[in-house]
């Protein structure tokens, strides 16, 4: 089995096999070995390249269940892409327990509370509503393990790069940093020269 080789557990193998994906695309053959020994990296992947579940995969294996608190963070630059990206983390953890949920602007934020004390260990979130979490303190990310910044040049475009740099302050210095953007403009080159470590370029 090629999930199995890239080191992927049985229990979110068999979930990639429930949803139809029967080997891995490119970028995830590229990604997934690095992201799961620790590695920061830079993706340069479009949508529908399989990016969400080539850094999906390695941020679910890296949760730990039982651990009721916010250890990943996927930042998107809509509430469309954050709504897609949490169902895919949840499908693809369906046999674990480890679960993801979407915060975006827009959404009634008692919801979001509710939704937050179930404890979820994934959070994919739009930067907006994430610092207003944050400013509430809603939403810790002390124990962030992970944070993947997906659409970086989209969201360099909204107008999120300043709450991305104090979102990305925020967190352990300890963390794993991975970055997906479609394009490389000089200033995403730049976020990742000041917040990534030896990343690992992929492009495919
Ligand atoms: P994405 O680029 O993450 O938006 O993925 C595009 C589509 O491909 C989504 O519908 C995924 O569920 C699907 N997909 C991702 N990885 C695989 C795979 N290894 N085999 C088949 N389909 C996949």
């Amino acid at each position: 089995e090629k999930f199995k080789a890239l080191g992927i557990s049985d229990l979110i193998t068999q979930s990639l096999n429930n949803m139809g994906f029967e080997e891995p695309t490119p970028i995830q053959e590229k990604a997934i070995q690095p992201a799961m020994r620790g590695q920061d990296l830079i993706g340069q992947a479009q949508t529908g390249t399989g990016k969400t579940a080539a850094y999906g995969i390695p941020l679910i294996e890296k949760m730990e269940g039982a651990r009721e608190k916010v250890q990943g963070l996927v930042l998107t630059p809509t509430r469309e892409l954050a709504i897609q990206v949490a169902e895919e983390l949840n499908k693809i953890a369906q046999y674990t327990d480890v679960h993801t949920l979407p915060i975006y602007g827009g959404q009634d934020i008692e919801r979001q509370i509710r939704g937050l004390k179930k404890r979820p260990q994934i959070i994919v979130a739009t930067p907006g509503r994430l610092k207003d979490h944050m400013q509430r303190r809603t939403i810790r990310l002390d124990e962030l393990r992970m944070i993947v910044l997906d659409e970086a040049d989209e969201m360099l475009n909204m107008g999120f790069i300043e709450d991305i740099e104090e979102i990305l302050s925020a967190t352990p210095a300890s963390r794993q940093t991975l970055l997906f953007s479609a394009t490389m403009p000089r200033a995403i080159q730049s976020l990742s020269q000041r917040f990534l470590r030896n990343p690992a370029l992929i492009s495919i």
